[in-house]
């Protein structure tokens, strides 16, 4: 028997029409990418959402053309946001900090016929436009005063093109599986793959991250997404937002920590969320200006592991509660969030700690378990640790055009290539990626669980390990830091720094000191490079 409910679709447009309905006069504040500061409202931009879905008919666009933004976080990016999943066409919202090639490989599998791009982006284009043939028309997001002298042909001014276009347009209803928007892995080997959402898996995503446990945003939240619109969709913030009408600040290019402080403070913000990188730059700024924090009560951090020290001072030194978050491109992107549980919400201070640096955990929509190589399903039990899979209506089911062939099990399963533990109560805790564990006799190191203990050290600013060739473990990791300025560490003291913390057959068998590290365009560590630069490595003692 079929239940007899309304069948209406879930749609994008929906939750700008709802903020413009219910929230029409609530803020969203902008850092421009030309200087100052930009004020707007959920009904004003409404209004020029329907601008873009004109502009882009207009141009010649229809249900299903493919538009590529190249853009930071700001309130004209969610205009075209909007205005393209809005009248059924696809948002692509391009890494800019992809290498070029890769760029202009995404564009073309993507078969984008309109770019939109910010200011910074405009030499980068003119660099590649050569290669994107399929590219018809690249718009600026800017005004006529800052439109920039350029060499690209068929350029057009963003805020020209929208005064032209009429603010009269109806959302129009379609199939809810029809493909919303569009992500590439940022795959440290071989090309990036798409991964093409649905406003179905959309709405989806974004209801469960609304939850209280997940992101819990509220009408009275004033929410700064630092994460950037073009990684995952800003982990669905400005999804989710116009949801529950909570006011909106993008802090657009600038995101060292003096400016994402400044933000901060100056827009009264209660949520935040982004990668740890960002947030070593903000308590960094913290620590030397000592300037405290007067609004912001949580921080989400995810996209890589939140070291231990970073959570405890977030919340020992400021009094901000830290969510940490799991996910990936392929999951939409959240699959963990580590809010606290009945029953464990009251553990001695360690304890608690140990337990918000695991990866959170599993959100309602989201199947998780845990298999050993052969597809085994292994225990809940927060010990055994194994290949990472899921399952659910925001997990992508193949890539664009079927890249890499069939991606899930038997059973349905998406293979995350991270492995975990699990426990009963659904936490999560990745002890690494599947091709960055150690191999050590037979048994795994993880280098996550190694690089946390030693951004543990108070002068370690950056730390990675990664597994050597040794011709009796196979494998042994080798630790490679990145001090802070004026430290004095060497590697006996390194090696001492550890040892109370980890397994004895885990220490590193080397340390050696680097000025940086390499990393992928989001901000994880590029482990292939160190892998390949290291690859020569002799331990001590060989
Ligand atoms: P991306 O698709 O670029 O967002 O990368 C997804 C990958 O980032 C995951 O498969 C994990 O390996 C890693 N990742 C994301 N969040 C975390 C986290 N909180 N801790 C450790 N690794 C993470």
């Amino acid at each position: 028997m079929r239940g007899l409910m309304q069948g209406r679709q879930l749609l994008v447009s929906t939750y700008l029409s709802h903020a413009e309905a219910y929230h029409s006069e609530r803020e969203i504040v902008s850092r421009m990418v030309e200087g100052p500061q930009h004020r707007t409202t959920y009904g004003a931009l409404a209004l020029r959402a329907r601008r873009v879905a004109n502009l882009l008919a207009d141009l010649g666009l229809g249900f299903g053309d493919v538009v590529g933004t190249l853009a930071w976080n700001g309130f004209r990016h969610m205009e075209v946001w909007y205005g393209t999943s809005g009248s059924g066409l696809v948002c692509h919202t391009v890494n800019p900090r992809l290498f070029p090639e890769q760029i202009a490989f995404i564009i073309n599998d993507a078969r984008d016929r309109i770019l939109f791009i910010d200011l910074t982006f405009v030499p980068l284009i003119e660099k590649i436009i050569d290669q994107l043939p399929l590219v018809e028309r690249v718009v600026i997001l800017t005004d006529r005063d800052h439109m920039p002298a350029t060499s690209l042909k068929n350029v057009a001014c963003y805020e020209d093109l929208l005064a032209g276009a009429s603010e009269t347009f109806l959302w129009p209803e379609f199939d809810e599986n029809t493909a919303s928007s569009l992500c590439y892995t940022s795959g440290t080997t071989g090309n990036p793959k798409g991964v093409l959402y649905s406003h179905r898996s959309t709405t989806i995503h974004c209801m469960s991250a609304n939850f209280g446990d997940a992101l819990g945003m509220r009408s009275t939240d004033t929410v700064m997404p630092v994460v950037p619109m073009f990684h995952v969709n800003a982990w669905s913030i400005p999804y989710g937002a116009p949801m529950v009408g909570a006011k909106l600040v993008f802090p657009g290019a600038a995101l060292d920590g003096a400016s994402v402080y400044q933000m901060l403070e100056a827009e009264q913000v209660t949520l935040t969320a982004a990668v740890p990188t960002v947030w070593l730059m903000l308590l960094q700024h913290l620590e030397k200006t000592g300037a405290r924090l007067s609004s912001l009560k949580r921080v989400v951090i995810g996209g890589s592991a939140a070291p231990r020290s970073m959570i405890e001072t977030f919340q020992d030194k400021y009094g901000v509660a830290v969510c940490h978050a799991w996910g990936m491109t392929e999951m939409s992107p959240l699959g963990t969030m580590g809010s606290p549980r009945a029953g464990l919400d009251a553990l001695p201070h360690d304890q608690a700690l140990d337990l918000q640096c695991k990866q959170g955990r599993v959100m309602f929509g989201v199947q998780m378990k845990i298999t050993d190589d052969q597809g085994r399903t292994l225990p809940r039990d927060g010990t055994a640790f194994g290949n990472l899979k899921v399952r659910g209506p925001w997990i992508l089911e193949t890539y664009l055009h079927g890249a890499g062939g069939k991606v899930l099990d038997d059973e349905g399963f998406f293979d995350t290539g991270d492995v975990a533990t699990l426990d009963p109560y659904g936490f999560m805790q990745i002890t690494d990626r599947a091709k960055d564990v150690i191999k050590s006799g037979g048994e795994w190191i993880s280098s996550i669980d190694l690089e946390n203990a030693a951004v543990g050290h108070p002068e370690v600013a950056e730390a990675a390990v990664i597994g050597v060739v040794h011709p009796k473990w196979d494998e042994r990791p080798l630790l490679i830091i990145v001090a802070k300025a004026g430290a004095a560490l060497d590697r006996d003291a390194m090696i001492d720094f550890l040892r109370p913390r980890v397994a004895k057959w885990w220490l590193p068998d080397d340390v050696v000191f680097v000025d940086e590290l390499p990393h992928t365009a989001t901000g994880k560590l590029l482990k292939t490079r160190l892998r390949e630069q290291f690859k020569d490595y002799r331990l001590p003692g060989l």
